[in-house]
């Protein structure tokens, strides 16, 4: 797997990512998603849209506000507990996740379910010491609230004080009643949304991983009491599928159980997918259990029945929910990482190559005239009738062989170039990227086979 930082240099030259703000002197941990990564990222979405909204068994989408009524974050919890443990060394003033210290010092410990002063006795003991000024004179513990705060109108008061998200979730919750009853959807059934959620992180970092502002894509899978179990299986089972049919590399992936006592009060089951990124095996996809915990604070808060009434059985009851949770950032990080690679050619030669599933691919194909003057402007009519339908891209600078490799350092599957043949019978040659090898096709074929190509 390459290093963070040979991805980082790899993404800002290719276009995927750059650092945000840059003319400026950058502003930290932001990032602006070029050409291509605007793409992969659009292409995640409609991937995970496909899988866990279009053919999952009775979900529906729902695209709600980021700005929501404060009422919302009280009965969540977030305004009272959404909050990392915050430590500060005395001699440098620099802060940090204490749970992240402590895990840096000592990967196999497992702070996630522990007090703050278990936390920061840990840290006292074992003279944990802050990387800048080396010492281990540190701060008490304090709790952080990380939501974005903001005003609403014209008068900065804290009667219109209004938060920025931190997840999507809640949205589908205070929505619950509205989709059931829109949808006359019988329990169970999902709910997915993708948006934008802020975290006001202490500690971001590790290039894309952890950022204050992300898109999330989140499922909330409304089902029976007592039926939840099984349902977190099959979720977790369908994640991991996704994640193989994409292409990921199987080794690089592992579910970690949350243990029974560092659940949350409301849950009754968690697991993270992770995947090993180049510091080691971290947070990818989080799946949680969370009973009834939502819905019933929300009813409790609003005065609004959220309970369910089953038409078959006349129970009447408030679902209990699965939900997984991912960052399209993250996906792309290890679509990235998974990927990409210096292969050694037999020649001799080594070639930059992205090898991404043509589902997700930037550029679905590269049309190429062989030779300009003759060539292009057929090869602009192909791209004009292939942009009907795909992500394609024209090029026509430079010899035909640093076009091919050019297109497979950015992951493009199919080279089409036009050539002497294609003015005589209206073929091109498709050439492959992963196995380099070309093939002869009808110009009038060529979108049967892209979209063939692209399916997972
Ligand atoms: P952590 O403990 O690492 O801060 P979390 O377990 O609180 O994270 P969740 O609330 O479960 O994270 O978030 C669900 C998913 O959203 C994560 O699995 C991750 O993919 C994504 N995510 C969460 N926070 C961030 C962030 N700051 N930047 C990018 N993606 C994030």
């Amino acid at each position: 797997m390459v290093t963070l930082e040979y991805l980082v240099q790899y993404a800002k030259q290719t276009g995927f990512i750059f650092q945000g703000s840059e003319i400026y002197g950058g502003l930290a941990n932001t990032w602006d998603y070029g050409p291509l990564g605007s793409n992969l990222k659009k292409n995640i979405k409609e991937a995970w849209l496909k899988k866990f909204v279009k053919q999952a068994p009775n979900v529906v989408a729902l695209d709600s506000s980021i700005l929501l009524n404060p009422m919302v974050w009280q009965a969540s919890g977030h305004l009272s507990g959404f909050s990392d443990p915050l430590i500060e060394n005395k001699t440098s003033n620099q802060r940090y996740r204490a749970d992240k210290l402590i895990l840096a010092h000592d990967p196999t410990q497992k702070p996630d379910g522990w007090t703050e002063d278990e936390m920061y006795d840990y840290i006292m003991k074992h003279q944990i010491k802050d990387p800048v000024s080396k010492t281990s004179d540190w701060l008490p513990i304090r709790k952080f609230n990380m939501m974005f705060k903001t005003f609403q109108g014209v008068v900065e008061e804290t009667a219109n004080e209004v938060y920025l998200r931190p997840e999507t979730a809640q949205g589908i919750f205070i929505n619950f009643k509205n989709i059931q009853r829109s949808t006359r959807l019988k329990v169970p059934f999902g709910v997915g949304q993708i948006g934008k959620s802020f975290r006001n992180e202490i500690t971001p970092g590790n290039f894309i991983f952890r950022t204050r502002e992300f898109e999330q894509m989140e499922l909330e899978f409304f089902c029976k009491p007592g039926t939840e179990l099984e349902w977190f299986d099959y979720w977790i089972n369908y994640m991991m599928k996704f994640l193989k049919d994409l292409g990921i590399n199987p080794e690089l992936l592992r579910a970690e159980p949350h243990a029974k006592e560092a659940l949350s009060h409301y849950s009754n089951a968690t697991t993270d997918i992770e995947f090993k990124y180049p510091w080691g095996f971290d947070e990818l996809w989080g799946i949680a259990s969370r009973t009834d915990f939502d819905l019933t604070q929300h009813q409790n808060l609003s005065k609004e029945d959220l309970t369910y009434l089953d038409p078959e059985t006349n129970e009447r009851y408030i679902p209990y929910v699965i939900e997984p949770s991912v960052g399209v950032e993250r996906l792309l990080l290890i679509f990235l990482l998974n990927g990409l690679e210096e292969e050694k050619l037999e020649s001799g030669d080594t070639r930059q190559l992205l090898k991404i599933h043509p589902a997700l691919a930037p550029y679905k194909a590269a049309i190429l005239p062989l030779v300009r003057k003759e060539h292009s402007q057929k090869a602009k009519e192909i791209q004009a009738l292939l942009a009907e339908h795909f992500d394609v891209v024209y090029d026509e600078t430079q010899n035909i062989g640093k076009r091919y490799r050019r297109q497979d350092a950015i992951g493009t599957p199919f080279c089409i170039t036009v050539d002497h043949q294609t003015m005589i019978d209206q073929t091109v040659t498709i050439r492959h990227r992963d196995s380099m090898e070309q093939t002869r096709i009808a110009i009038d074929s060529l979108e049967d086979f892209i979209r063939k190509s692209i399916k997972f």
